[in-house]
């Protein structure tokens, strides 16, 4: 028996596919942390930068990959993530590998290569939100929604370190996306679990659990998938995932979401080194996939896909709701900040300069409309009569030209800017200036005469001691 796994957890999980109690119990006992990350590659284009990055990250042995994403590795250890001015710079997200099957999922399902409309309707940290970004098209647009207010501030600035433009977060309820009928292409539910699948990684988590609490899961997730299902369009994709492992939450869902919405499952194909197990529901004779971490190098995961069979198509109305462009006297302010300006909207909200993707303002238009925009694009900053003021999110994003001037920092001067503290460099330039770290930026400074004004963000700043 488990010293710590509940027995009514294991006794419920007796006849799963794919589910050995002892290798289970024993995988848990051993608690082995396996550690993984994903890299941010259009952060990384530059020659030698994945090295240098993964160099950093494991100087002493060499990392591995996470076979079923293509970014995704193992590190033999976990260094700290918090010391590491790559982490700051959006350089990669610290991801469990089994969740970034993801990716996996998506291609098999997804015609990538158009521009799509997706909702990541539980999108707090972001890990499988930055995934998503990292793999849709640039013409193609993510709404990573999250309901809880402060997960969802969490959940944009992780967003903004990521460094995309096609990606607005929304602070929405599953019932308002009711209010975009069709709208979406594709659909993730990451949805609220019981949480049993991260029981090796958290053990202090496991008190939490009981055969109550998976009832209730099992019934807030259909209540969630029900109040979202009329946004995603007639033919659309639904990608369900729980890091549960509890039949409830999975299977039976599967057949409830057959059953009660007009969706068809879809099987996906599985290379069997991977050692991910291959699930049927009862009723329907739905797949879907179990990730046990007895049997693969990451944590409990549940993960199916459908397409949905009925329903409707979102009608673009004709422009009634358009965004507010920035005046063309203040979009020549932008000019030296933001590299092939002429290929972007410039949106202007509150004197602020917003950038995004010319092809997805429509769908933001709409949105602004329908939905609470926690954040939307990249903000460049704010127009004063003179200037712009670069705001964080333009130095975390891909949009820099390479004619801003930088600053070099060695490791202790990045900590302690990333500290904000103010750094004693001797420079010889005037003005606003990015730092950078291995020649990837972490933020601004104002240069002035006789001191450097440290512009990272005080509530991102790093609060632990070496
Ligand atoms: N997808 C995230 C990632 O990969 O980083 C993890 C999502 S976590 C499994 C589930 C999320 O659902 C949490 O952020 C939680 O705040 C949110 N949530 C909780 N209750 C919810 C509800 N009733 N409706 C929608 N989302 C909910």
């Amino acid at each position: 028996m488990s010293t710590y796994l509940p027995a009514a957890l294991l006794s419920s999980l007796q006849g799963l596919p794919g589910f050995e109690q002892s290798a289970f119990i024993a995988v848990h006992e051993a608690g082995e942390r396996v550690t993984s990350l994903r890299l941010n590659h259009a952060k990384l284009q530059a020659p030698g930068k994945t090295e240098a990055v993964l160099e950093a990250l494991s100087p002493a042995a060499p990392v591995t990959r996470v076979p079923w994403a293509q970014h995704g590795y193992y590190l033999p250890q976990r260094p700290s993530f918090t010391l590491d001015p790559f982490f700051h710079a959006g350089a990669y997200y610290v991801q469990e590998a089994s969740s970034m099957f993801l990716e996996h999922a998506i291609r098999q399902t997804c015609d990538l290569a158009q521009p799509l409309k997706v909702l990541d309707l539980c999108a707090a940290p972001g890990g499988k939100s930055t995934l998503l970004q990292s793999v849709i098209s640039a013409d193609s647009l993510l709404v990573a929604n999250e309901v809880i207010r402060a997960r969802a501030g969490m959940l944009a600035d992780n967003i903004s370190r990521w460094g995309a433009a096609n990606v607005v977060v929304t602070n929405n309820d599953p019932r308002d996306m009711a209010r975009l009928p069709g709208f979406f292409d594709v659909m993730v539910v990451d949805a609220p679990c019981s949480g049993s699948g991260l029981f090796r990684r958290e053990p202090e988590a496991v008190a939490e659990w009981s055969p109550e609490n998976v009832a209730l899961c099992c019934q807030r997730q259909q209540r969630i998938l029900a109040d979202a299902w009329p946004a995603l369009r007639d033919g659309g994709i639904l990608i369900y995932s729980t890091c549960s492992y509890s039949k409830e939450e999975d299977e039976d869902i599967m057949d409830w979401i057959v059953s009660s919405l007009e969706a068809e499952n879809i099987p996906i194909p599985i290379d069997p080194s991977w050692n991910i197990v291959t699930t049927r529901s009862d009723k329907r004779n739905c797949e879907g996939y179990r990730f046990y971490p007895d049997k693969v190098q990451g944590e409990g995961l549940f993960i199916a896909c459908f397409r949905k069979t009925g329903g409707d198509t979102w009608q673009q109305k004709k422009q009634r709701d358009t965004l507010s462009a920035l005046p063309k006297k203040d979009r020549e302010k932008l000019q030296p900040w933001v590299r092939d300006l002429d290929q972007y909207f410039v949106m202007e909200h509150q004197g602020e300069a917003i950038i995004l993707p010319p092809a997805v303002t429509a769908a933001v238009a709409v949105l602004q409309q329908q939905l609470y925009l926690r954040k939307a694009g990249v903000k460049a900053g704010q127009l004063t009569a003179k200037e712009l003021a670069p705001d964080h999110q333009l130095a975390m994003s891909t949009l820099l030209p390479p004619t801003i001037q930088e600053v070099a920092l060695t490791l202790t001067q990045a900590l302690q800017y990333l500290r904000k503290e103010d750094p004693a460099l001797p420079v010889a330039m005037k003005g606003w200036a990015l730092m950078q770290y291995g020649q990837m930026p972490l933020g601004w400074a104002k240069i002035l005469l006789n001191r450097i004004n440290n512009y990272y963000p005080k509530e991102l700043r790093i609060l632990k001691e070496i």
